[in-house]
């Protein structure tokens, strides 16, 4: 039998962290763990490393680095602990790491994942902010580098799957019409418009459908998740927005669609749990089990479908123009949107104004065309300067 691939998880005290190490413990013979990472959650992130005994913990500091490694040896284990970014590039690169599951959340995963990327590993990809932040540059390291980039958000691993083996070669070129990006709607789909002054940020948690980090769940309620994704899908397909589409399927059982010129739609369904993505993206092109109960069409029995109402969302209206406008817009989209987040999180903002901080910081910086990363990490520090200043006005 072959050896194991190793395996770093960036952001493995996450949500999509949990998942990825779920599915790899059901298949010892295939897969080990070379590396994880945490940030706050370093209790889990111990108990992570004792049940999954990595050569390598990545933490934010000196002193939780201090007090991991004291643990670890407690527990009798010799895994080592590194600091900060420099820690998090230095395990996606390690010249034994054969696969990097990139799922920290936001602007923080790009330097990593793009170390990841650079050395040629195999990067599945969940951090969708990274993709965002960073499009271009992105796509050229990993055209440079040669390395296998597979989509782990669940609607673009759906498209993938969606997709013949050949579609580099250009979308229209093997016959695709449009894609069809499908969304829950998330909680507020039927809130009355009048009560989303007053939603507080566990409501906003509170997905019908899926079990995710607080983060992308706002985004998933304000549909901005579904802007971020429509600008993710421009990259890993090499399409522009006019050809996708977004639709509302409450259900979530329909994870995305590929609509080609001679009429046929195809879709990829399943149970909404990260796993599956997941075990497609390790073991591709192969299957394998990963944990998800069989699909119940009968249970769920229908398949609704709406369009989405811009006035109910007009966060998805900004993700679209900034799509539209490329170079840095993406950029300053995404930094606007994760300080609006974390403010309406610490109930400093309320809800409806996330778009209204996120619009006027996409108004107030100039679109400027970005041909190196350095240039990416300043548009990103401006626009949360000015997302900061915002919130000094208006916020509480
Ligand atoms: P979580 O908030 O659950 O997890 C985020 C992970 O990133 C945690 O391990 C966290 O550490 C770590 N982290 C947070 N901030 C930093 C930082 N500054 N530096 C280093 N590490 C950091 O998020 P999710 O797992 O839900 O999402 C992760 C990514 O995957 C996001 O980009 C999201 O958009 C994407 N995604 C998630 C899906 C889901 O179903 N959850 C679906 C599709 C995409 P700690 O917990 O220790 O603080
Ligand atoms: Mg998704």
């Amino acid at each position: 039998m072959s050896t194991p691939q190793l395996i770093t998880v960036l952001g493995a005290t996450g949500s999509v962290g949990l998942s990825t190490l779920d599915v790899i413990a059901r298949h010892p013979a295939r897969y080990q763990v070379f590396a994880l990472t945490g940030y706050t959650r370093l209790a889990e992130l111990l108990a992570l490393c004792v049940r999954h005994t990595p050569q390598f913990a990545v933490v934010p500091t000196t002193a939780a680095a201090r007090q991991l490694q004291d643990d670890l040896r407690v527990a009798g284990l010799d895994t080592r602990v590194l600091v900060g970014e420099g820690g998090l590039c230095e395990v996606s690169a390690h010249p034994l790491v054969d696969t990097v599951l990139a799922a920290i959340v936001g602007a923080a995963g790009l330097r990593p994942t793009l170390a990841a990327v650079e050395a040629g590993k195999k990067v599945l990809l969940a951090n969708k902010e990274a993709l965002v932040m960073s499009g271009a540059l992105f796509m050229q390291a990993v055209r440079r580098s040669g390395t296998v980039l597979l989509p782990l958000d669940s609607e673009h691993n759906a498209i993938f799957q969606c997709l013949p083996r050949d579609y580099e070669s250009g979308l229209e070129k093997v016959g695709v019409r449009r894609i069809l990006l499908t969304a829950s709607g998330g909680p507020f789909r039927q809130t009355p418009l009048a009560e989303l002054e007053h939603v507080s940020p566990d409501q906003a948690c509170a997905h019908p459908n899926w079990s995710m980090g607080r983060k992308i769940s706002v985004d998933s309620a304000s549909m901005m998740n579904k802007g971020l994704e429509l600008i993710e899908a421009c990259w890993l397909f090499d399409t522009t927005p006019a050809r996708i589409e977004v639709v509302i399927h409450p259900q979530s059982v329909i994870h995305s669609m590929v609509d080609y010129v001679d009429g046929s739609v195809l879709a990829q369904l399943g149970n909404p749990d990260m796993r599956t993505p997941i075990a497609h993206a390790l073991a591709w092109p192969e299957r394998i089990d990963s944990g998800v109960a069989p699909l119940d069409l009968f249970s769920i029995a229908r398949l609704d479908f709406e369009a989405p109402d811009e006035v109910r969302f007009p966060c998805l209206r900004l993700a679209r123009q900034a799509a539209e406008a490329g170079d840095s817009a993406p950029a300053v989209l995404n930094a606007a949107n994760e300080v609006a987040v974390a403010a309406f999180l610490d109930k400093r903002i309320r809800y409806p104004e996330i778009a209204s901080m996120i619009d006027e910081v996409l108004n107030l910086e100039p679109v400027v065309a970005v041909s190196e990363l350095e240039t990416v990490f300043e548009i990103d520090a401006r626009a949360r300067t000015l997302a900061e200043q915002w919130l000094d006005r208006n916020g509480r």
